[in-house]
């Protein structure tokens, strides 16, 4: 049953159909009609998946992905357009250019926290760039699987788009051991990353990957501390905490340490108010296992904010634990959830120390009111992405690439770079007849000279 829809795709992508302008820009339309038509029933699969407001879900999920279409939309003429590169000497008077051919057949796996945006923005660029796609949703988030499921079902056809369910353990690798895909699209932990990369490995498929991490947030001493608490605030308890880009913990310079805290404290009472339970703007956990696996990490740390939980409604109250030792097993997981350890420091030295430990973050935040030490911090955290006093937001500017780096991922994409993901670029040299000099042409004893002259 599988192998005939899978082979299905390979059909239509190989008959064509889906290499034109005209095309490309007209299932971009459909795709930000359909999600426009399914906002309110996406709004309330987003609250009975994750307990998102609507306009945490607009923000971070279905505004981020219609500006995605939007971008691509007004772009894509461009994108498409080969791009003139200049031929070297011994090849005069040919032309040379680039070529954005589509993947092919490319399969989208995403994970449970951002259940729409993770798997719809990945295929505004695999549409964009002409592939027929195969999409997996998380099976944590089954409202809003059911949802899009409906609304893609409803949009297109599944000889191009075709929408599969299940156990990700189970019809992933089912999928990907019966059936070469032309490209694998990623997200979600490194563990299940590692899976994905080794059975794509098997067939030489490229895949992207976008994982997971601690992202480490650094005070500097002469940073605004007022407004560094407000920001870490919000990024690392939107959504409970379960976003790849959060503040995973904070390493704050000792001699700002309590004025933070202080002003992290406040924060928080406004943002979600003493009784966060009933917060209009604060998630629940996705479900028992991952509430089970941080409440564990209540106790690697002295809870001074926070700390209550309630398993029946999968609620865990913003946390701020201190005195958290660097080799607890909340500083050496991804904590993925509303806790925040904050550990103080002394010297660059020190605090590197501790970062080194999980190295390769997705992302690195540097608070600093000094463009010396922005600079040096910079380059001190290779990272995949990074923010100067702010966190996370830099996800949601689709000018810039996002990705990780070794344990965090391989690949960038959004905006522009999720065109390129999906597209193969293919180089042509273009050689006119008229002329073909003999020095291209053996005998070449007595040529060198001139061969030196032309190829240097
Ligand atoms: P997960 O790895 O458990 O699941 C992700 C997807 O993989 C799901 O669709 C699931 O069905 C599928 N899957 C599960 N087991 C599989 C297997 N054995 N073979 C093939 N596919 C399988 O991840 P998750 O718990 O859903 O997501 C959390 C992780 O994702 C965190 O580590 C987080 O940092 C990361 N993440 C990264 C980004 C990013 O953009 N880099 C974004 C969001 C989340």
């Amino acid at each position: 049953m599988m192998d005939g829809s899978l082979n299905k795709l390979r059909k239509y992508f190989e008959s064509g159909a889906t290499q034109s302008y005209s095309f490309r820009k007209k299932q971009l339309e459909k795709l930000k009609d359909a999600i426009l038509k399914y906002e309110k029933d996406l709004y309330k699969a987003l609250h009975d998946d994750l307990k998102k407001s609507s306009e945490e879900s607009w923000v971070t999920e279905l505004g981020l992905v219609l500006s995605d279409i939007r971008m691509a939309m007004k772009n894509l003429r461009q994108w498409m357009e080969p791009e003139r590169v200049p031929t070297n000497l011994m090849n005069l008077p040919s032309s040379s250019y680039v070529m954005k051919e589509p993947m092919g057949v490319a399969l989208i796996i995403a994970p449970w926290n951002y259940p729409f945006q993770l798997l719809i923005n990945p295929l505004v660029g695999a549409i964009a760039a002409g592939n027929c796609v195969v999409l997996k949703a998380s099976e944590y988030a089954s409202a809003t699987d059911a949802v899009m499921k409906k609304m893609i079902e409803e949009t297109f056809s599944d000889e191009y788009i075709l929408y599969v369910q299940g156990i990700g353990a189970k019809v992933v690798p089912e999928m990907m051991n019966r059936f070469t895909f032309d490209l694998v699209f990623y997200t979600g932990s490194t563990a299940v990353g590692k899976i994905v990369y080794k059975m794509a490995a098997e067939k030489l498929t490229p895949v992207i990957l976008e994982l997971g991490g601690k992202s480490p947030c650094v005070i500097e001493s002469d940073a605004n501390i007022k407004v560094a608490a407000r920001r870490i605030g919000i990024t690392k308890f939107s959504a409970a905490g379960q976003m790849c880009v959060a503040p995973d913990y904070v390493l704050v310079h000792t001699s700002v340490k309590e004025k933070f805290i202080g002003h992290l404290k406040e924060s928080l009472l406004k943002f979600f108010s003493d009784r966060p339970e009933s917060s209009y703007d604060y998630c629940r956990i996705v479900n028992e296992k991952q509430f089970d696996r941080l409440a564990g990490y209540l106790k690697d740390g002295r809870v001074i904010y926070g700390g209550r939980t309630d398993r029946s409604k999968l609620f865990i109250e913003p946390t701020i634990l201190d005195h958290v030792s660097a080799d607890a097993p909340v500083m050496k997981e991804e904590i993925f959830g509303p806790i925040l350890p904050v550990i103080p420091f002394e010297t660059m030295e020190e605090a590197k120390s501790i970062i080194q430990q999980n190295p390769d973050p997705l992302s690195f935040y540097i608070y600093t009111g000094k463009s010396s030490k922005e600079k040096e911090w910079l380059t001190a955290v290779p990272a995949g992405s990074a923010c100067v006093n702010n966190s996370s937001w830099h996800f949601t500017n689709h000018h810039l690439p996002f990705g990780g780096r070794g344990s965090s991922g391989i690949g960038l994409y959004h905006g522009r770079y999720s065109f390129d993901a999906f597209s193969h670029r293919k180089a042509v040299m273009k050689t006119p007849a008229w002329f073909d000099p003999a020095i291209k042409y053996p005998p070449f004893r007595g040529k060198l000279k001139l061969l030196k002259k032309l190829v240097r």
